[in-house]
Formats: structure tokens, C-alpha cells, sequence
């Protein structure tokens, strides 16, 4: 039987969900409180520079999942993007993440054999590393934690990584060959044409409303639907009734350069504690080499990235996953399964994750699923949907 599904939010996990339960003939509305789809994976195209600008920061698209893979792929073609930063400390610039030529740099290593007697060289014993800080002492040692990641984690979460889990920085590969690609998945890459266009087809035939606020008539908007997928802040849901829930936030500072070329890399890297943004990228970098100009492009765009403290009014970017912010989000989390399975809370916000996009979409499928079986079998309204 066909539902009426609210959708809140059109960002990956609200337009995934949107797509699946518009196709499977339900009655779909996605209402979002910004002017256009995609969160912050949104971009818009430059024509000076001759590139698609990520309006909220870099989105890299990768993943292992093949299933993943092939699902975007429905609705973008991706380039052959891939990642591979550098960093800069001081005057200097390093390759990153850490594999061998950046060994090289640091240590005067050759060889793999050469970098991994390096690295034991400089790892500190630590039965249990307990946090951030003593992940790195024990994985890597002091020389390479004081040099990539102190100064750049400090800043970038306002806090000393003896402070935070180890599990931010465990994303990050270390290696003992010359591979510099960021991630370690099989398939990576950025949509040609950018993410908005790839919105815009993932929302093809759904109705969706902009500028809606939800919170601002959320009663009016609960009892006209069979199902509410909120993919917002979850404490904002609840009105903060056990206190706020901690993210950090960003500031960019976009630059339209008259020049083709400013730093050769569409991400560099920025480890100084004194410095305060933690990188910048060149959009037109994202582009893979060689790939045609127009004549029309008269400059390079970069963006500088500056944490921030999210206040009232700034845009929640990443969750904070500090103990005592996950037990915080613990009683949210029981307040949403009282809910039942009428509001379904999913996505970075809604979850207090810090995702990457194709985990997004791997947990929007899966909720779908979920309903979808549910519904089959007569039941769309028990406890715990999540
Ligand atoms: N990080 C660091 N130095 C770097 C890059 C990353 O210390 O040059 C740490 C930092 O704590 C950061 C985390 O690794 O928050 C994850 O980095 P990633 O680039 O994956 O962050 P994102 O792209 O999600 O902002």
C-alpha cells in the first residue's frame, strides 16, 4: 500500500531514501530548509575557474562496495580523482599520508625495509592506547605525530588529541610504499558535472520544498505522514532537552586567483598550530590532469578551511565524539526509539556519526530496506526502526 513519507532534509541520506521509497511507489515529500539539494556535498560551477566549487569543503567520493559503487553510478559518470594530499610544515611540504616517500622526507628511508625499521625505531610502548595522542606515539612515534597530526588536530577539533578518540585518526592510512592515495578503498572518484547535478538526478520526479524549516511546525508535519525520515540534528529534534549535543563547524574563505595555477594539488594540507586553517584546496584540481580548459578560464578558485566552534546559526559539521558526548547522545538516541517506528532518525546529524558519504548511502539503503520489509509483512510502525 502506497504511504505518504516525509522526508526531512535533502542531503545524501534524505535523497537516497527519497529515490528507493519514490520508486517503490510511495508518496514521497522532501522538504529542506537551504535553497538547494545535496547538504554539503553541494556545488556550484565556476565559470572563471572552469570547475565545480564544493560549496562545504571537499567531498571525495570512495569506496570498497561494489553494490555502492554501482548505485552513485546510476546517477553520475565519476572521474578517476584521486586523492593525495601534501602537507605543509613550516617551508616545508611533505607527501600524506604517510607512506614511504614521506618516510623519506622525515627519516632519509629508501626502502620499505628501511621505513619500517624507521617507524619501530620511534614507536613508544603503550599496552592500551587510551586516545588519540597515544594511538600516534604507539603507531607511528613523536616525530611524525608532532609533525602531521598535534598542531593540525588541535586546531581542527579545539581540543589536545589526549583529549579524543583514537578512532578520528584511524581512518588514515600509514604506509611503507610510495601509494599516496588518501583512502584504501577500490573505487574513488568525483561526479563530472558536479554533485548538484547528481542530486538533482537522485531527486528526478520527487516533490521537494526549499527554505522549509521543520522544527518551526514539526507537529503540523508529523501527523500528515504515515512515515518521517529526519535527517537533522537530533538534539535540535528534541528541543536540546538534555543539553546540546557538540559538533565543530567551519569557516570558508573562498579566493578567485587571476592565475591557472596557485599551489599545483587540489588539497594541501596546513599542520602548523599557528596557522589557522587546516587547508586549502584548488578546485580546478579536481578536474584529473590533462583534462581540457576553457578559454574562458581566467582564474584558479581556492577555498581556505577554518574550524570553527558551532554556535547558534553555524552549520553542524562534524560530530564530536568524545564520551561524554556520546552518552548525551545515548538518551537522545532513547528518546527517539520512544518515538516508535513512526520518525526514523538517520544520516551525520540525526546519527551523531561522523560518516563519509558512502556509508551515508549504505545506511540509507538499509533503512529502506527495513521498511520496505516491514511493510510487506503488515507492520510500519514498531519501535526501533533505526
Ligand atoms: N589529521 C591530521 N593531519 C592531517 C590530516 C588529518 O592530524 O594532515 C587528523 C585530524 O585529526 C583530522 C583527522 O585526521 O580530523 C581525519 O582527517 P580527514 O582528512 O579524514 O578529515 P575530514 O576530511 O573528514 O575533515
Amino acid at each position: 500500500m502506497s504511504q505518504k513519507i516525509l522526508i526531512v532534509g535533502a542531503g545524501l541520506y534524505g535523497a537516497v531514501c527519497a529515490r528507493e521509497l519514490h520508486d517503490a511507489g510511495h508518496r514521497v515529500q522532501v522538504i529542506e530548509q537551504r535553497a538547494q539539494p545535496g547538504g554539503n556535498c553541494a556545488t556550484r560551477f565556476v565559470p572563471e575557474a572552469d570547475c565545480h566549487e564544493h560549496l562545504h569543503g571537499a567531498h571525495i567520493f570512495h569506496t570498497d562496495s561494489e553494490r555502492i559503487w554501482d548505485y552513485v553510478n546510476r546517477f553520475a559518470r565519476f572521474n578517476s580523482y584521486v586523492n593525495r594530499v601534501k602537507v605543509r610544515r613550516g617551508d616545508a611540504l611533505y607527501s600524506f599520508p604517510i607512506n614511504l616517500f614521506t618516510l623519506h622526507q622525515v627519516f632519509g628511508a629508501r626502502t620499505p625495509a628501511e621505513a619500517r625499521a624507521a617507524v619501530a625505531r620511534e614507536r613508544v610502548e603503550i599496552a592500551a592506547p587510551a586516545n588519540l595522542e597515544e594511538h600516534c606515539l604507539a603507531t607511528v612515534g613523536p616525530t611524525l605525530y608532532q609533525l602531521f597530526i598535534e598542531g593540525y588536530t588541535t586546531k581542527q577539533w579545539r581540543r589536545h588529541p589526549r583529549e579524543l578518540p583514537a578512532e578520528i585518526i584511524q581512518r588514515i592510512p600509514v604506509r611503507f610504499d610510495f601509494n599516496d592515495n588518501y583512502f584504501n578503498d577500490r573505487f574513488q572518484g568525483i561526479p563530472i558535472g558536479g554533485y548538484s547535478a547528481m542530486f538533482d538526478r537522485l531527486l528526478a520526479g520527487v516533490s521537494v520544498e526549499f527554505g522549509v524549516d521543520f522544527l518551526r511546525d514539526a507537529d503540523h508535519w508529523l501527523t500528515r505522514f504515515d512515515h518521517v525520515i529526519y535527517t537533522g540534528p537530533i538534539d535540535a529534534f528534541f528541543w536540546h532537552c538534555h543539553g546540546p549535543l557538540e559538533y565543530r563547524s567551519l569557516r570558508f574563505e573562498r579566493e578567485l586567483l587571476p592565475m591557472a595555477d596557485f599551489q599545483g594539488n587540489a588539497v594541501v594540507n596546513y599542520a602548523d598550530a599557528d596557522v589557522p586553517y587546516t587547508r586549502i584546496i584548488e578546485h580546478r584540481h579536481f578536474d584529473p590532469p590533462g583534462a581540457a580548459r576553457s578559454a574562458a578560464a581566467t582564474h584558479t578558485l581556492i577555498t581556505r578551511e577554518y574550524p570553527a566552534d558551532h554556535t547558534p546559526g553555524s552549520e553542524p559539521y562534524y560530530p564530536v565524539g568524545t564520551a561524554a558526548n556520546r552518552a548525551r547522545f545515548d538518551r537522545y538516541r532513547r528518546l527517539a526509539d520512544e518515538l516508535g517506528g513512526q520518525v526514523h532518525f538517520g544520516g551525520r546529524l540525526a546519527e551523531y556519526r561522523y560518516y563519509d558519504m558512502h556509508q551515508v548511502i549504505g545506511a540509507a539503503l538499509a533503512h529502506v530496506r527495513r521498511h520496505l520489509g516491514r511493510e510487506r509483512h503488515g507492520v510500519v510502525t514498531e519501535p526501533g526502526l533505526a
